[in-house]
């Protein structure tokens, strides 16, 4: 359950920026804010949501750290996407997540 709620949230992700892109179009201060507010909320529970039952690492937060640190934002989403193994041990996490 938690990894279909992690899933939907790169979704929510995706939909919040191109929100963001188009309220700054038109100028509508209010909304920007409220959009960058659910941007870092549901980046923060994605970020906590998944963590790796095998060595204890949170896999969005090491793509995250990654991401950030090659500055491409547009590829930590792809990788939360298409997540299926942990990054540092290659543990399935599809397996005792889903339950
Ligand atoms: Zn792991």
């Amino acid at each position: 359950m938690r990894f279909t709620i992690y899933k939907f949230l790169s979704i929510v992700l995706v939909i919040d920026i191109i929100a963001l892109v188009w309220f700054l179009t038109i100028l509508n201060w209010v909304a920007v804010i409220a959009t960058i507010i659910v941007f870092f909320l549901s980046l923060t529970l994605q970020v906590i949501l998944v963590k790796c039952p095998n060595c204890g690492t949170r896999p969005a937060f090491l793509l995250l750290a990654v991401w950030t640190l090659l500055l491409d934002f547009e590829l930590y989403i792809s990788d939360t996407v298409l997540l299926r193994n942990c990054p540092r041990c290659d543990y399935e996490l599809d397996r005792n997540l889903i339950k």
